[in-house]
């Protein structure tokens, strides 16, 4: 059991934030993000566009805006659990919570602060009778553990960044080529990474397949072939230890939507006068994923109600103190010692 004070849910700029306002007075912080990697929106979807509305940043790159969060946040050693969807909540008697994950890690603490965006990303599978029973057999939606992947037979379905990112970087580490099979001959990817991708073809590091998909996969107990139809060849079967379709993620509120909230437009109401709290004491939620008269999905917007929610998280934990607010410039960061 993972214990915390503040159990935040969602690793977007909102959540990263919220790491750095509740460390600053002294509250520990356990993230959770169903996707393997921090950033939520801003790396899952445009980490090479610039903002123009960040204060004090004229401009700054979504990817950047999120590095520069992290390292905000590192004083305060954050606890993470990535790649994993907050499942369930259960509320103690002694009003705490348990947060239980898809993969059943459980999360105790006295407050949550659900900063889950648009909500959880779910991949966006391919429509291939029996695909569920090699679901982690040999069927991969997201690449947690890259290593587990290298120098073993690996085909990649898709055209979007994700894809042609993996696919670079299994042919560059593995001592075995990678499939990488498109149904056109065009990428959303970025250019540099569509370059490198014929660089590595020619190099043999990655069999290229365009106007192609995978319609069938097989195997025993586990993924052993894909069957491969190519524009104007016969179909064929192809011997492979994973199989991985990235095919893009796609948010749904998921789980959340179940925890007894209220829930308005697919968005959770909140207490918008005082502290972004919800219909259930001690959750709050904050960021796009909340609602309220006048709500605006803005990063910054985010940030201020991360920003008033800690502090009645901090009343909630430390009842009988009274915290002062001091100016960052007059107290400096004091950061916690690193948990082992
Ligand atoms: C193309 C584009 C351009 C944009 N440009 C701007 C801009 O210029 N300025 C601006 O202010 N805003 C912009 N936005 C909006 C901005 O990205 C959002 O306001 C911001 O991402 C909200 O941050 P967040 O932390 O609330 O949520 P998100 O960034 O959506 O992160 C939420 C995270 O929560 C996770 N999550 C959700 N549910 C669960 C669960 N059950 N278990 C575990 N994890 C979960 C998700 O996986 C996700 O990683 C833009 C958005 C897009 C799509």
């Amino acid at each position: 059991m993972i214990k915390t004070d503040i159990i935040i849910i969602g690793a977007g700029p909102v959540g990263l934030f919220t790491i750095f306002e509740a460390g600053l007075m002294k509250l520990r912080c356990h993230v959770i993000d169903a996707i393997p990697q921090i950033g939520g929106q801003l790396k899952e979807i445009y980490p090479k566009k610039p903002i123009y509305d960040i204060p004090g940043f004229p401009s700054i790159l979504a990817g950047d805006l999120i590095d520069n969060l992290e390292k905000q946040a590192e004083p305060f050693q954050p606890g993470f659990t990535l790649g994993e969807r907050a499942e369930n909540i259960e509320k103690k008697e002694d009003g705490s919570f348990i947060v239980t994950t898809s993969e059943g890690t459980q999360h105790h603490a006295p407050t949550v602060i659900i900063a889950g965006g648009l909500g959880s990303f779910e991949p966006r599978k391919p429509l291939i009778e029996g695909l569920e029973k090699f679901e982690k057999k040999g069927v991969e939606y997201m690449v947690r553990e890259p290593e587990s992947f290298l120098d073993k037979r690996v085909f990649i379905s898709g055209g979007g960044d994700s894809a042609l990112d993996w696919a670079i970087y299994f042919a560059e580490n593995s001592t075995l080529p990678v499939g990488l099979v498109h149904r056109s001959d065009m990428f959303r990817a970025h250019k540099d990474s569509v370059a490198r991708v014929y660089q590595l073809q020619e190099k043999g590091k990655i069999e290229l397949y365009t106007h192609s998909e995978v319609k069938n996969i097989g195997g025993n107990d586990a993924l052993e072939t894909i069957e491969l139809h190519q524009k104007d060849r016969e179909p064929r079967t192809i011997s492979v230890d994973y199989w991985l379709p990235l095919f893009g993620l796609s948010p749904k509120l998921g789980p959340i939507g179940n925890w007894g909230l209220e829930i308005e437009k697919n968005a959770i109401k909140v207490n918008h006068s005082l502290d972004y709290q919800t219909n259930i004491p001690g959750v709050f939620a904050v960021g796009d994923v909340n609602t309220y008269p006048g709500k605006l999905k803005l990063i910054l917007c985010g940030f201020h109600e991360a920003t008033l929610a800690v502090q009645t998280c901090y009343k909630i934990i430390n009842p009988d103190k009274k915290f002062t607010m001091k100016y960052t410039t007059v107290q400096g960061i004091q950061g916690f010692e690193k948990v082992v």
